[in-house]
């Protein structure tokens, strides 16, 4: 990419698609596609083909998708599925009838079977079950890989997927019943503060393990493969360390200065026993995340005090 390429960001108002807008406007980069929902729906396949026709796009971030936390994903599994699917197929086919360049896919690191070895080796894509309480948002992610390396050897298209671990970062969803687990928690040791209350329930058992990544760092890792690495092969995006949810807990209270009691709701799920992926393939590429747990979670939590947690719909 050079800086006058003509570049689109699809999920623009996202978590990941504002911070990756962010990154490609701080490096320099001018000529950046952002339509909103309503001038280009993403489900809907004339929209997007009408849209790569006239535009053109050199380089596309594909990174709208319909994403949501534990609770979200059991409650809403045929949205998830569907359009999740809807915006890939229309995406990867309309921009290889465009003649893009190249194309990053955003996937996740639920694409990995729940009982897979940790850390989790790129290898292990499909050698063995799901975890159920996101399986229909993973098998949209998973042919979402398997149609950027499909496009690649039938057309050409230069599309290459990367599999973010757990993501954080202002721009976040802090609604209660949506959210993950990072944003809700800060969320609730806020209000909790605020009101005076001394009790604060974290669901599941607070044992499973998750590795949380800035979004900040996610969008460099993102335009640094974007300009660096063209291969069907995915490629894990991680900080290589996991914590516990207790630990996640007790270091957001103290980071929002929440001194009251913690406890845990067992009847609500606990998801994958852990998720940690390995960035070997990552760091032998020449790339490392800069940003610590605590330091990214004080960053968000300022921005959500400043904000009230505002942003656009993703
Ligand atoms: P996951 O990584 O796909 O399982 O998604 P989440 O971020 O939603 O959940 C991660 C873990 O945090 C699960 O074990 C949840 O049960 C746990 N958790 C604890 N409290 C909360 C909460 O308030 N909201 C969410 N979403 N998860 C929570």
């Amino acid at each position: 990419m050079d800086k006058s390429s003509l570049i689109y960001v699809a999920g623009h108002r996202g978590l990941v698609g504002s911070a990756i807008l962010r990154r490609l406007q701080s490096a320099g980069f001018e000529n950046l596609l952002t339509p909103s929902r309503t001038e280009v729906d993403l489900t809907d396949q004339y929209a997007v083909e009408g849209f790569f026709d006239c535009e053109r796009p050199e380089y596309v971030f594909l990174a709208a998708a319909k994403v949501g936390g534990i609770l979200a994903n059991s409650t809403y599994p045929a949205d998830f599925i569907l359009q999740n699917l809807q915006v890939e197929t229309n995406v990867f086919d309309s921009a290889r009838r465009a003649g893009v360049k190249k194309l990053l896919f955003l996937g996740s690191s639920c694409i990995y079977p729940k009982l897979a070895l940790q850390p989790l080796k790129e290898e292990y894509l499909l050698t063995g079950p799901l975890e159920p309480t996101n399986e229909p948002y993973a098998v949209a992610k998973i042919a979402g890989i398997v149609m950027a390396q499909s496009f690649r050897r039938q057309y050409g298209l230069d599309a290459i997927s990367i599999m973010p671990t757990n993501l954080y970062g202002p721009g976040d969803n802090f609604d209660l019943e949506t959210s993950h687990v990072l944003p809700a928690l800060i969320r609730k040791f806020h209000e909790a503060k605020l009101a005076g209350e001394w009790r604060v329930t974290v669901w599941g058992t607070g044992t499973p393990r998750r590795e949380f990544l800035h979004v900040d760092d996610l969008a460099d890792a993102a335009v640094f493969l974007m300009e660096r690495y063209s291969s069907e092969k995915i490629v894990n995006v991680g900080v290589g360390e996991d914590v516990s949810i207790g630990e996640l807990a007790a270091l957001i209270a103290d980071v929002v200065g929440y001194e009251g009691e913690i406890v845990y709701d067992p009847s609500k799920p606990d998801g994958t026993p852990r998720k940690l992926l390995d960035i070997t393939r990552l760091a032998r590429l020449g790339w490392e995340p800069k940003i610590g747990l605590r330091e990214g979670i004080e960053q968000t939590y300022r921005w959500y005090v400043e904000t009230g947690g505002m942003r656009g719909d993703d």
